[in-house]
């Protein structure tokens, strides 16, 4: 394929230049006519709608009016000066406003005649107004003219292109040119067989026509194929890094089921697996027979009972002479872990080690031994277990909680822990749409726990203003009679970080009040306040030494108080939905009814009614993340911040989730016939893939 056309450096284009080349890279970023081409209109100007004025309103871009003059004046002296005149059409009024050209303007407009208008609608005094609209004397043949104009395009710009003439007009110009010169330099990349497939537009028509379409069908169709093209090659270059991995590294063959596993299921599984745990387990067990490394990302609401799926996909590797590991975010979440696992195979079955930056150096030199002699089957810590001076005999397997917390380079540093990478798990309860994880985690299998236990009480989520506040204290008091303890959270937000401390602190005051010492015992953590005061006072509220934990949202990850039934969210309405569904995955583990409530200001804008209204409706984590992902576009999802793999030109993550998942499919099946893609059909894929990804070779990982 040849691009070197684009590859021009933009003043060399018509109606360029240097001065004019600077602006467009600072402003825009566009450097050459690459560049150019793919910056797409963000709309069209449709001159073959009308609008009735009852349906106009203010967010409206360009509309185009059908309606009768009733009246027209000349208003104001000398500067304000203006000409206003009122048309009106069967369902309505609307003002139209001249500073300009007054003379003309109102020589040219007849009461009593009927007009097209086209214009950007405003608000004026509640009434819906246009100022210098486009004028147009009323006709059937007047009209026929107007549908004939095809789609404008309308281009984003800035102030300070505008200086130099490159408003929206001015830049179509410039594209305009390039079309005219180039267009014919606008190869097709994909083979016909995908073309006649999902019957897609050629490329070259595609951006002749996101650009100047010649009729609505025609663009959307050129939004489809260029969409298509987006997706399709970067699901093409996320399924070549995972080919390319499998090819390099080897992984660990777990073919064995042993003892260990057999006896922990059959003798000391207190309940019986889900569905979904079981389904989970056979992904796993596919995964280790295969002589691959598995790199696999285990998704789960809070509960959902993914730890168990952990020990026991180690307790198949140590079956098979491997030693696993767990890696937790933080020491209390790590501490946690390890007590589960330990309870989970009691005494005398197979040790179990904790490793963290407090672990004493005697304990931590026999930990390293165990380690290094093959003795210690399963180690649990945070990140203290992947520094260098820790080495193991036979590392197989390594469980990861929380992935967002830890970076592609510390998974990297694990896989060099073993002469073949050990397979890796990573689990998470932050929830990330289907669509997403696939882009995000492009690379890796993904594997979800979508069921809770069976005899789980799903957590009831209620939603008060501040109206309500006394009633919440007192069922605050009913509970903690029952023996129940509670969270309250606070938003801390670093902008308004002063502020925000400052409400924990009055809301803090508030509650003391209302929960008396000796009766009542409190405890309160926030950011600024010592590790190891807040180590204290969490580890008081997990031993049930006090019954209300006052907090900003540290108490996010982790920690696990089955006997705290209560979460309670103070201005709930400042929090992102995943954060609030985190949050209230704090409560509901233990036996008991467990409630979340979220209080909020009186007015909310509409997302934040949309945010509350979706907590009250559902539990579903994977529902949730869906409506964050629709709320906020997938760049704002957490963990993905850092990844560059979001920023599409045409596509959205959200909106084209089908489209997207036809891609990855396509791509699939022709790595299943063609991995290398060398049959001559698929040459044109290959050359495609090269150029777009330049500098990385087909047979490097990216
Ligand atoms: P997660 O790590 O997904 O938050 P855990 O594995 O910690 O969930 O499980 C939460 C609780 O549910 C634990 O007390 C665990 O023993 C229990 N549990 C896990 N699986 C089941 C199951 N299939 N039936 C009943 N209880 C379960
Ligand atoms: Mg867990």
């Amino acid at each position: 394929m040849n691009d070197q056309p684009f590859q021009t450096p933009i003043e060399y284009l018509k109606g360029v230049g240097t001065a004019r080349a600077d602006v467009l890279k600072k402003e825009l970023a566009i450097k050459n006519l690459e560049d150019l081409l793919e910056h797409f209109p963000f709309r069209h100007i449709d001159r073959t709608q009308y609008y009735k004025i009852r349906n106009i309103n203010p967010d409206l871009p360009y509309v185009q009016v059908i309606a009768r003059l009733v009246h027209k004046e000349v208003l104001g002296e000398k500067h304000t000066k203006r000409l206003v005149a009122q048309v009106q059409d069967d369902t309505g009024v609307m003002e139209l406003v001249w500073f300009q050209g007054l003379k003309w303007v109102e020589k040219n407009l007849t009461v009593g005649k009927a007009y097209i208008l086209f214009g950007k609608p405003g608000l004026f005094n509640g009434k819906a107004q246009m100022s210098h609209p486009e004028i147009d004397l009323y006709s059937p043949e007047a009209m026929q003219r107007k549908g004939n104009m095809t789609l404008q395009p309308v281009y984003s710009s800035t102030e300070k292109l505008k200086q130099f003439s490159l408003d929206s007009k001015g830049i179509q110009k410039l594209v305009s040119n390039l079309l005219e010169q180039h267009a014919k330099d606008i190869r097709e990349n994909l083979p016909l067989y995908i073309i006649n497939k999902f019957k897609l537009m050629s490329r070259a028509n595609a951006f002749k026509n996101i650009h100047f379409p010649e009729d609505a069908n025609k663009l959307a169709e050129a939004k489809y194929r260029l969409k298509f093209e987006e997706l399709f090659f970067l699901q093409l270059k996320l399924l070549k890094n995972k080919l390319l991995r499998v090819q390099k590294f080897k992984g660990n063959i777990f073919d064995k089921i042993g003892p260990y596993f057999n006896e922990f299921y059959n003798t000391k599984l207190p309940f019986d697996l889900t569905n979904a745990q079981k389904r989970v387990l056979r992904e796993i067990r596919l995964d280790t027979q295969r002589g691959v490394q598995m790199n696999r990302l285990l998704q789960g609401d809070v509960g959902s009972g993914k730890t168990v799926v952990a020990l026991m996909t180690m307790l198949m590797a140590i079956d098979n002479g491997f030693q696993t590991c767990i890696m937790a975010p933080t020491e209390i979440l790590a501490t946690q872990h390890y007590q589960t696992i330990k309870n989970l195979v009691g005494e005398d079955f197979v040790e179990v080690a904790l490793l963290t930056g407090s672990t004493k150096p005697k304990e931590r030199k026999i930990i390293h031994q165990k380690l290094e002699n093959g003795e210690l089957k399963i180690l649990i810590g945070t990140h203290a277990l992947i520094e260098d001076k820790v080495k193991y005999q036979n590392l197989g397997l390594v469980v990861i909680d929380e992935q967002h917390r830890f970076g592609v380079e510390q998974r990297a540093k694990l896989w060099k822990k073993n002469i073949i990478p050990p397979h890796i798990l990573v689990m998470t309860a932050t929830p990330i749409p289907r669509t997403l994880a696939m882009t995000l985690y492009g690379d890796l299998d993904v594997s979800v726990i979508d069921e809770l236990p069976a005899g789980r009480k799903p957590i009831k989520t209620l939603h008060f203003y501040e109206n309500s506040r006394l009633r919440v204290f007192g069922f605050m008091k009913e509970e903690i009679a029952k023996g129940r303890q509670v969270y309250i959270v606070y938003p801390l937000i670093q902008e308004s970080e002063k502020l925000d401390l400052k409400n924990l602190m009055d809301g803090y005051e508030v509650i003391s009040r209302e929960f008396p010492l000796p009766k009542y015992r409190l405890s309160v953590v926030y950011g600024k306040i010592k590790p190891e005061e807040k180590e204290f006072e969490m580890q008081r509220f997990v031993k049930g030494e006090t019954q209300i934990m006052v907090a900003t949202t540290v108490i996010e990850v982790g920690v696990n108080v089955p006997n705290a039934s209560v979460m309670i969210i103070e201005n709930a309405e400042r929090f992102g939905l995943s954060q609030l569904h985190q949050l209230r995955g704090r409560v509901g583990r233990g036996a008991e009814q467990s409630y979340c409530i979220l209080m909020s200001k009186d007015k909310l804008s509409p997302d934040g009614k949309i945010r509350l209204n979706t907590m009250v409706k559902t539990n579903n984590g994977f529902e949730i993340a869906e409506t964050d992902l629709q709320l906020r576009g997938p760049g704002n999802i957490e963990g993905t911040q850092q990844s560059g793999l979001l920023d599409l030109k045409v596509a959205d993550l959200s909106a084209d989730q089908d489209l997207l998942m036809q891609c990855r499919k396509c791509v699939e099946d022709i790595f299943a016939t063609d991995p290398q893609l060398t049959s001559p059909e698929n040459q044109i894929l290959n050359r495609a893939f090269m150029a777009k990804n330049a500098g990385l070779s087909w047979d490097k990982i990216s």
